[in-house]
């Protein structure tokens, strides 16, 4: 007998019909055996609608309210699966964060999970209950409400998990699992059975939307196996678990592309201690992140600094840089919104070398030009004119040999 985690995600639950596909499921877990506890999402599309409703009452709402509000479409999900258990003769309890609890600290909207207790959980699951928790949302220490940041229910699955040392956390979704890359741009893009937790971590930073970051840090750090699959059948999909020698033959994973950022330059930035911060620490304190950054070799006391934003902070980031490159006697501002980041990823990039070149013999081969590349031990990523996006992606991942073989 096992101590099984399931994490649904809106679409899953998204009509009372799928709540009642998604019971079935989960019965068919506790009838084999196991314990079960289930984490959801709230139905598709009501945190949306919850937020806009936020956005419609005030242009500031207060922040604990805020989460108040968001959070209140996973009552509406646990209760739903609980009735639904419940009615085809199932034990069934559903928990809400605070009613755990899932403490958190008290960053309202992307609180972090400090602990969880265990003793109701246990105690409902040694009477042969399926619990059912409340995904995206805990509780601060003074009992206010918070949540985890969109895509939180991941974070709350694995963190269940990881406190009650369950022997598996599935997260059940509208993919198979970890594709090598987008499959609507490349249609050879195959499943993977397995990928290491860092793999995972950067390729959820670089853009692929499978699971959310906070939630393979936690798997990371608990050593939490996650098993992400379809919740509409019952193959096998990706395991995301820690390195293994096998993992390390691979030179690359999986690419990806993210067309979210924009890239600044300050030109003629006169080259002297104390510039840098001078440009950057207006960004920070306006909790604008700032991705890759690419300083020149100064020539005759001047240098130019290129760097990327988030595309939705662009227009503030452009003002505050501006404002700053003025202030410390730059020459001007260039910007460019079109542009795509494609990255290669592979825990193989620590023992092989010639990979990086690869990926920039196989882009120039098209007449792509790289304006900005960036590396960490097991990624390099590119920066491209996003219009050939769809095209770099299509032949990187043929280029690694990452093409299914079609049979
Ligand atoms: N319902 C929340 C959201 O839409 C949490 C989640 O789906 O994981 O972001
Ligand atoms: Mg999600």
């Amino acid at each position: 007998m096992a101590l099984v985690v399931q994490k649904y995600g809106g679409t899953s639950v998204g009509t009372i019909e799928k709540i009642r596909n998604v019971a079935r499921r989960v019965a068919r877990t506790y009838d084999d055996g196991n314990d079960v506890i289930v984490v959801v999402s709230a139905m598709a599309g009501e945190t949306n609608k919850l937020v806009a409703l936020a956005d419609e009452m005030c242009e500031f709402p207060s922040e604990r309210e805020y989460d108040v509000l968001v959070s209140s479409g996973e009552q509406v999900s646990v209760a739903l699966l609980s009735m639904c258990l419940q009615s085809m003769g199932y034990k069934a309890k559903s928990y809400l964060g605070w009613q755990i609890p899932i403490y958190s600290d008290s960053a309202f909207s992307k609180a972090r999970i400090e602990e969880i207790s265990d003793t109701n959980i246990r105690e409902d699951l040694r009477s042969g209950t399926i619990v059912v928790v409340a995904g995206f949302q805990g509780t601060d220490r003074d009992g206010n409400i918070t949540t985890f940041g969109r895509g939180g229910s991941d974070t709350s699955a694995v963190a269940v998990a990881a406190a009650l040392k369950a022997d598996v956390c599935e997260i059940l979704t509208d993919v198979d699992g970890v594709y090598t890359t987008d499959p609507r741009i490349v249609p050879e893009a195959s499943k993977m059975e397995k990928i290491s937790y860092d793999e995972m971590l950067e390729m959820a930073s670089l853009g692929s939307k499978v699971l959310q970051i906070r939630s393979v840090e936690f798997a990371k750090k608990f050593g939490v196996i996650v098993h992400v699959r379809s919740s509409l059948n019952d193959n096998p999909g990706t395991l995301v678990m820690k390195e293994d020698e096998e993992m390390e033959t691979v030179l690359v994973s999986g690419i990806t592309y993210n067309k979210d950022e924009a890239k600044i330059s300050v030109m003629r930035v006169p080259d002297m201690p104390g510039i840098a911060a001078k440009l950057f620490s207006p960004l920070s304190e306006s909790n604008i992140s700032v991705d890759m950054i690419i300083q020149n070799v100064s020539h005759e006391g001047y240098t130019d600094l290129t760097f990327t934003v988030p595309r939705t902070d662009f227009k503030k980031a452009l003002k505050l840089v501006e404002e700053a490159s003025a202030k410390i006697g730059a020459e001007g501002v260039e910007s460019n919104q079109s542009i795509a980041k494609i990255s290669i990823v592979g825990v193989g990039m620590r023992s092989h070398s010639g990979i990086a070149s690869k990926m920039f013999t196989t882009l120039a081969d098209e007449g792509i030009n790289i304006q900005m590349i960036s590396t960490s031990e097991i990624k390099v990523s590119c920066v491209i004119d996003d219009k050939y996006t769809e095209l770099a992606v299509r032949v990187l991942h043929q280029a690694f040999g990452l093409d299914k073989v079609q049979d």
